[in-house]
């Protein structure tokens, strides 16, 4: 038989609603009891307002208690979108909140001793085919360079370490704020890391370029600059 609710909500007893007589005023009424609404209850009641929270069904019926728990980083619309609808500026605003509302998350789980395993993991997406890898080697030079976010490539060649599936063609690990932006890895000399970096992209130097976490000039620069061209099919331009 299909199962019509949330397996997680066989876990929970969902808590019952005041179900006394009804205050004759607050200063404000939340309508709905989901995260969004619970949330600015919870904020304002802490300064000092008088709040209530009217809900049509029981406390956290809609989509807060049926979705997959994941506090992704970023927006849901791609930066170039953003950026033609809203401006350099406010996009660049609104990816701070995001990340910002991962803080957020994690100081409610904290404060309120709420027990979700919550944890700051990240999230990777992985590639199906390459080309969705190229996308992602450019949303990582986007994520860099706008919003000066930490995101880590992962070639194919390092996914077993990763994940299990082989026929993914690499994946981008978006990690979930600066403070935990891993140190790069200690990987030899500048010009070992450089020779590995374009293997592991298969000869595509933007993609190394963004692996390396520098502009494929730098790299152009650099490659110059330790006599890299002409070595292992590496053709100057
Ligand atoms: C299947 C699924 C998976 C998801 N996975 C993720 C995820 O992994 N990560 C993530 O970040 N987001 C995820 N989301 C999105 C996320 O769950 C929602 O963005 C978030 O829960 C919205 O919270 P909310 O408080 O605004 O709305 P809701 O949680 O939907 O709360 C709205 C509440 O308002 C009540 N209400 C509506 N109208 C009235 C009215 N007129 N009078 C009184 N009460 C009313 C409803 O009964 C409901 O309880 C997922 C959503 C779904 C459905």
């Amino acid at each position: 038989m299909l199962k019509e609710t949330p397996y997680w909500w066989d876990t929970v007893t969902f808590p019952a609603a005041h179900s006394g007589a009804w205050p004759e005023a607050v200063d404000v009424a939340v309508i709905g009891s989901g995260i969004t609404g619970l949330a600015a209850a919870r904020e304002l009641a802490r300064r000092g307002a008088r709040v209530a929270v009217l809900e049509a069904n029981t406390l956290g019926w809609g989509a807060s208690s049926r979705n997959g728990g994941m506090t992704l980083t970023g927006l849901k619309l791609g930066a170039g979108t953003l950026f033609a609808r809203y401006g350099r500026e406010l996009t660049r605003r609104l990816f701070a909140a995001s990340v910002a509302a991962i803080d957020l998350v994690e100081t409610l789980v904290r404060e309120e001793g709420i027990a979700c395993d919550f944890t700051r993991s990240g999230h990777l997406e992985v590639a199906c085919k390459p080309a969705h890898f190229r996308a992602f080697a450019r949303s990582a030079e986007v994520m860099a360079k706008e919003f000066n976010h930490p995101v880590r490539l992962v070639a194919r060649a390092d996914l077993p370490a990763e994940i299990a599936d082989p026929s993914a063609a690499g994946e981008l690990v978006v990690l979930p704020g600066p403070a935990s932006q891993p140190p790069p890895p200690d990987d030899g000399d500048e010009a070992t890391r450089i020779r590995r970096a374009i293997e592991r992209a298969e000869g595509d130097r933007a993609l190394a370029a963004t692996m390396l976490g520098m502009s494929r000039t730098t790299l152009w620069r650099r490659m110059r600059a330790l006599g890299l061209y002409g070595q292992g099919g590496e053709a100057e331009g």
